[in-house]
């Protein structure tokens, strides 16, 4: 199918899936994962409406942000290093990534050189799984406290990928323990820090995340085909 018969059937599928959960489908927006896609696939999904872009490799991301001309917003959703942030600086919509404290610094002193503020998720490694990045839940809550203080980034929530399973069922208590951790940060009510977004669900398992509440979720295969 095209990129743009599958934009509406995941479109479909997450409106159905909202009004199981009784949520607003305007409360779900979709992050279309565009990792080892040519800028022409991008553009195909841009004009069949598609304005958000999740990319994993700076290095992939850098010549894109040149390549696609078309006022797509980008976000990071890859374990990132400190020292890419200088590469893209002020040039995406948001970080997913955000996992510890001297990436936030980083960030934070990017954004400030441009006199701008970064909105920043906090990526929470809720399996504990040692092949993915991540803080702890304890952790999570210190890196929110310490993003709080930069004046450059605001924390606008948590995301997560929780193992892979084949049944997508089974990832369905991560993202319920995810949000969880978000209300419990919430309940801090620490200043500057909202607890707005959860980014959280794929293309075999983003019906749980929004039956769980996520408001961001990532999806790639099932708009652009396999990688
Ligand atoms: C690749 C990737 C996705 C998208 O995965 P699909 O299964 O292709 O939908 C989402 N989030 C992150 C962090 C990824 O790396």
């Amino acid at each position: 199918m095209s990129i743009s018969a599958n934009l509406a059937q995941i479109k479909e599928r997450i409106r159905a899936a909202a009004e199981k959960a009784d949520r607003d489908p305007a409360s779900v927006s979709l992050v279309a994962v565009s990792k080892t896609r040519p800028a022409a696939d991008i553009v195909a999904a841009f004009q069949a409406g598609q304005t958000v872009f999740g990319e994993n490799y700076i290095q992939e991301l850098v010549p894109k942000l040149a390549e696609v001309r078309e006022p797509v917003q980008w976000h990071v959703i890859g374990h990132l290093q400190s020292n890419k942030v200088k590469y893209f600086a002020g040039q995406v919509a948001m970080i997913h990534s955000v996992d510890r404290i001297s990436l936030a610094q980083e960030i934070d002193r990017q954004w400030g050189k441009l006199g701008r503020v970064c909105d920043v998720l906090i990526q929470v490694n809720i399996s504990g799984e040692a092949t993915k990045s991540g803080t702890t839940e304890t952790g999570a809550m210190q890196l929110v406290r310490v993003c709080a203080l930069l004046p450059n980034i605001r924390v606008k929530g948590l995301m997560t990928m929780p193992p892979f399973f084949d049944a997508p069922e089974a990832a369905r208590p991560y993202f319920a323990e995810l949000r969880r951790l978000s209300e419990a940060v919430a309940a801090e009510r620490i200043a500057g820090v909202e607890m707005s977004e959860l980014s959280m669900g794929m293309s075999g398992d983003f019906e749980a995340a929004i039956q769980e509440g996520a408001t961001l979720v990532r999806i790639g295969t099932a708009i652009f085909g396999e990688r």
